[in-house]
């Protein structure tokens, strides 16, 4: 490995109207990463509008770019793209850009460098992710075509889960079909990647034993780690699996989707449209899919979805410690995990019999990171950072 040169890293994550992104130093006299500056497009097809802040949190733009939307992400790349050189001094180059990929797949269980070949891969799994896949081939083509000397890596969000043993991650279903690919990928694994690389810095005993991390954003998950090694996980074959999230159901029984196909003549686009955007928090609240307006909420449908919510977690993290054979530590991260003490509160409550117990006080401190009490199994926050985990792939295979 050589020392990469001096410059800037931008790492993307693109959706289908909107694109998030960091800018990164990279490549100064001690090889560290740096936050430079990071924000988002959003509304790209409707009302674009550009919000972007400096590593010190000082607004950088807030602008309306409706005159440069042309109604699609890849469209409008090429515009962001130059307004963030722009932005950079003559001396910090842009060297490469990290790209957020959902899937890789079984084979891709590493990031790696783009290809026309990758590309290629890419866009036949997007079945595997129809919602997020051809978002992000998009955004990858896009910027290939408007600066193809500008090295890309993809990093994937199932690729930290290819460690999950056969007995976590095998469906009871027909052996043709698990050979066919059906089978529990796993989501999020920037984020458990990057929670397990903070562990191996800051706690390297406990990153060495059974630690359950909860994910929980607008879209939630948990995993199982072992050593700093996924060995399960609550989300299987698509994002839909394991607890309920902002509108996405969680694990529900397969049969009232047999139900609402023959009875309520949903066809499998009607399906789609409900599980990933009518269910979960919302579904059951009939208010609302954050969880900032539910969990102070007395409405009959906000308390329900909150006491579901953190019952379910709760559970899930029971049965995660099942597949590790106990639990060393307990991790709360994202948006829910990182900012809601209510919910923290809550799901801990249930996990008493597992010798799980919350300081009150530190539990509603922000910026606290062990938030239990000192005869409690460890119950940490730690606030994840999937970009800073790209853009060290990135760096890593850029300086290879
Ligand atoms: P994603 O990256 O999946 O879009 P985030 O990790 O950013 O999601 O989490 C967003 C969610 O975090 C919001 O939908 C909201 O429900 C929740 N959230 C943010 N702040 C708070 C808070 N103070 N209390 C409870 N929930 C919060």
């Amino acid at each position: 490995m050589t020392d990469i040169k001096k410059g800037a890293l931008l790492v993307l994550n693109s959706g289908s109207s909107s694109v998030k992104f960091t800018v990164f130093q990279v490549g100064d006299a001690d090889q560290k990463i740096a936050l430079y500056f990071g924000g988002q497009l959003d509304g790209i097809g409707s009302s674009a509008h550009l919000k972007v802040k400096t590593a010190a949190k000082e607004l950088l733009a807030d602008d309306s770019w409706e005159h440069l939307d042309q109604g699609t992400v890849p469209a409008i790349l090429p515009h962001l793209l130059e307004w963030i050189e722009s932005k950079l001094p003559a001396d910090l180059p842009l060297i490469g850009a990290g790209h957020r990929v959902v899937h890789g797949g079984e084979t891709f269980d590493k990031p790696m460098l783009i290809t026309d070949e990758i590309i290629e891969k890419l866009t036949s799994l997007a079945p595997l992710a129809p919602l997020h896949q051809p978002q992000n081939v998009a955004a990858i083509k896009a910027l290939a075509a408007s600066r193809p000397d500008l090295p890309q890596v993809a990093c994937y969000d199932t690729a930290f889960h290819r460690t999950i043993p056969a007995i976590n991650g095998t469906f009871a279903i027909p052996k043709e079909y698990t050979d066919a690919g059906v089978t529990r990928y796993g989501f999020h694994g920037l984020s458990y990647e990057y929670i397990a690389y903070n562990l191996r810095q800051n706690k390297p005993d406990l990153a060495k034993g059974k630690v359950v991390v909860a994910h929980l954003g607008s879209g939630a998950s948990l995993a199982a780690l072992q050593d700093g090694v996924s060995i399960d996980t609550s989300m299987g074959f698509s994002a839909l699996d394991g607890i309920p999230m902002g509108t996405r159901p969680g694990s529900m029984d397969p049969g009232v989707l047999i139900y609402l196909m023959r009875e309520h003549n949903m066809d499998v686009d009607d399906l789609e449209k409900m599980l990933y955007y009518k269910c979960g928090i919302l579904g059951i609240s009939d208010i609302s899919n954050d969880m900032r307006d539910i969990e102070e909420n007395q409405e009959p449908g906000a308390v329900l979805a909150l006491d579901i919510f953190c019952q379910r977690t709760a559970k899930q993290i029971a049965s995660l410690a099942v597949s590790l054979g106990g639990i060393d530590a307990l991790v709360f991260t994202a948006g829910i995990g990182e900012n809601g003490p209510i919910i923290r509160d809550k799901v801990c409550a249930d996990l008493a019999f597992m010798g799980i117990k919350l300081d009150a006080e530190k539990n509603d401190t922000r910026g606290v990171e062990l938030i239990s009490t000192e005869e409690s199994v460890p119950v940490m926050v730690i606030p994840t950072d999937e970009e800073f985990m790209i853009a060290q792939h990135a760096v890593n295979i850029l300086s290879a």
